[in-house]
C-alpha cells in the first residue's frame, strides 16, 4: 500500500521549522513522502495537508486560516490537519468554525504522528492534550536522518514567562529543559550525517536547567561545542532577565561558538517594560550590552522591538527609538502590538491607533537601517568565513553562505553546501554582501 504524501506549511518562529522539521523526519522514519514548504510555497497537491501555525500575531493566524481555505476548495482537498500554536490554543473555538480541518495536533504530540495519522483518518477528532509540566515526549527521536548543513536542535520548550503580550506559555506549556546528553547525542548524529551548524533552540534558554556538570545553559554550550565535527553552535532565544556573564564568556571563549546574540528587549521605556511584563529595566538592558561587548567587542547583536503595545505614549516610544539607537544592533525585528486571545494584555484596552503603530514602526526601520549599513560597511574588504547554504535563490549562477554575524553571502564558486570557506566581501547591498571566494 502506498502511504500518503504529506506536505507541511510552516508559519511562524524557528521553534516551529523545527518542529516542521521533526514532523518531516518522523514521518519518513514511518515510510511516508514528505515535502516541507513555507507560506509562500505553491498549492501542491499531497494527500495530507499538515499546516503548522503561529499565534504570535493576529495577521500570522488570518493568513494560515486563508491557506488553509485556498486547500480547502481545490477539487481533490487534501486532508488538512492544523499543527502549531492556533491547533493548540483555539482547537474549541475552530473545531466548529473551521469545518475544512479534520484534526488539529498541538506541539506535545508530534511524535504520535505516524500512529495518529496511520489509525484515523476516519472522522472528526481532535488529537491535542494539554501540555504537562515535566513531559518529554516532543524531545523527539532517534532514527531520523537530515540533509542539509545547518540544523535546529531544541534544548527546552515552553515558557515560564507570562510576558504581557505573548501567547506562548498557553500554546507550549511550562518550561521542560531536555538532558544534556540527548542533546550532545543528537548534535554528535546530526554532525555525523554532515550537519556543520546546529542552533539551539528554546523559547528562552537562558533559564536551561541541567543536572551535574551540565546545569546551566553555559555549562551546555561548552560542552555541546565539544561535540566532533561542529564547525558552528548557535541559539536562541536569550532573555535578557536570564543572561549571565557565564554564557557570555562562552561566547566568548569558545571558538565554533558562533559571536552573535538575539537579545530581544522589545521597549526602551520602563513604564511600558513594567507593563510588559518582562522583568528587567532600560538601564539593566544597557549595562548588559556593555558588558556583552567587553567580552566580545565585535559581536552580531539583534533584537525585536514591539510597538503600540497599550498605553505606549509618544514619549515612551522616543526612548524606544533612542535605545535603538544607542544599542547599535546589526539587525533587528520590529512588530506591531496585536491583542491575542488568554494573554494579560488582551484586557488592557488596545489604545495606540494602528496608523501611530505603523508610523512608530516605520520610524525604528528607518533608525537601524543607518545602523545595519554602518554595519555592513564595516564587513567590506574583510576576509570572512561563509558557510556555503547553496545556490544563490536570486541567481543561480552564485552560491549562498552565511557568515558566523548571520549575513548572507553571494558569491561565484565551485563549492559544495556545507563547505566551510574564506570569502572576500566586495560589496554590500541592503540585506546582503557579494564576495569573493579567497581559498577552499
Ligand atoms: S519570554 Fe515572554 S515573549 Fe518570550 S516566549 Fe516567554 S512569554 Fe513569550
Amino acid at each position: 500500500m502506498n502511504l500518503p504524501h504529506v506536505q507541511i506549511i510552516t508559519f511562524g518562529c524557528q521553534m516551529n521549522v523545527c518542529d516542521s522539521e521533526r514532523m518531516a523526519e518522523i514521518l519518513q522514519a514511518a515510510g511516508y513522502t514528505v515535502s516541507l514548504g513555507g507560506e509562500d510555497d505553491a498549492v501542491g497537491s499531497a494527500d495530507v495537508l499538515i499546516v503548522n501555525t503561529c499565534s504570535v500575531r493576529a495577521k500570522a493566524e488570518q493568513k494560515a486560516l486563508s491557506l488553509i481555505g485556498t486547500y480547502a476548495k481545490q477539487e481533490n482537498p487534501p486532508l488538512i490537519v492544523m499543527a502549531g500554536c492556533m491547533a493548540q490554543v483555539h482547537q474549541r473555538e475552530l473545531l466548529g468554525k473551521v469545518t475544512a480541518v479534520s484534526h488539529f495536533v498541538g506541539p506535545n504530540d508530534y511524535y504520535r504522528l505516524p500512529e495518529l495519522l496511520g489509525g484515523s483518518l476516519k472522522g472528526r477528532k481532535v488529537w491535542t492534550n494539554e501540555p504537562q509540566c515535566g513531559e518529554a515526549h516532543d524531545f523527539i527521536p532517534a532514527a531520523c536522518s537530515h540533509t542539509g548543513p545547518s540544523a535546529f536542535v531544541t534544548v527546552m520548550k515552553g515558557c515560564d514567562n507570562f510576558c504581557a503580550y505573548c501567547v506562548v506559555p498557553y500554546a507550549r506549556g511550562p518550561e521542560r529543559s531536555r538532558p544534556a546528553q540527548d542533546i550532545y547525542d543528537e548534535v554528535k548524529r546530526l554532525t555525523e550525517q554532515g550537519v556543520q551548524e546546529v542552533s539551539l533552540l528554546g523559547q528562552n534558554v537562558n533559564s536551561y536547567k541541567g543536572s551535574g556538570s551540565v546545569a546551566t545553559f553555559a555549562d551546555l554550550l561548552r560542552y555541546v561545542a565539544e561535540v566532533p565535527g561542529l564547525k558552528r553552535l548557535r541559539f536562541m532565544t536569550s532573555h535578557p532577565k536570564d543572561l549571565s556573564a557565564d554564557i557570555v564568556k562562552a561566547i566568548a571563549d569558545v571558538p565554533n561558538i558562533c559571536k552573535a546574540l538575539h537579545l530581544p528587549v522589545q521597549a526602551g521605556s520602563n513604564k511600558v517594560l513594567k507593563a510588559m511584563g518582562r522583568g528587567y529595566t532600560r538601564e539593566h538592558y544597557l549595562d548588559l550590552l556593555q558588558m556583552i561587548r567587553s567580552y566580545v567587542p565585535d559581536i552580531a547583536l539583534t533584537t525585536d522591538i514591539l510597538v503600540g503595545f497599550p498605553g505606549e505614549s509618544e514619549s515612551d516610544f522616543l526612548e524606544t527609538a533612542s535605545l535603538v539607537e544607542l544599542a547599535d544592533y546589526t539587525d533587528l525585528f520590529v512588530f506591531a502590538y496585536s491583542p491575542r486571545p488568554h494573554t494579560k494584555a488582551a484586557e488592557l484596552v488596545d489604545d495606540v491607533p494602528q496608523k501611530e503603530k505603523v508610523a512608530r514602526l516605520t520610524k525604528i526601520v528607518e533608525i537601524q537601517n543607518i545602523h545595519s549599513q554602518k554595519h555592513m560597511e564595516k564587513l567590506l574588504g574583510k576576509e570572512l568565513k561563509v558557510l556555503v547554504e547553496g545556490p544563490s535563490k536570486s541567481d543561480k549562477s552564485l552560491i549562498t553562505g552565511r557568515t558566523e554575524g548571520n549575513k548572507l553571502v553571494h558569491f561565484s564558486a565551485d563549492v559544495k553546501p556545507g563547505s566551510l570557506v574564506t570569502v572576500k566581501i566586495t560589496a554590500i547591498g541592503t540585506h546582503s554582501l557579494r564576495g569573493e571566494l579567497c581559498h577552499g
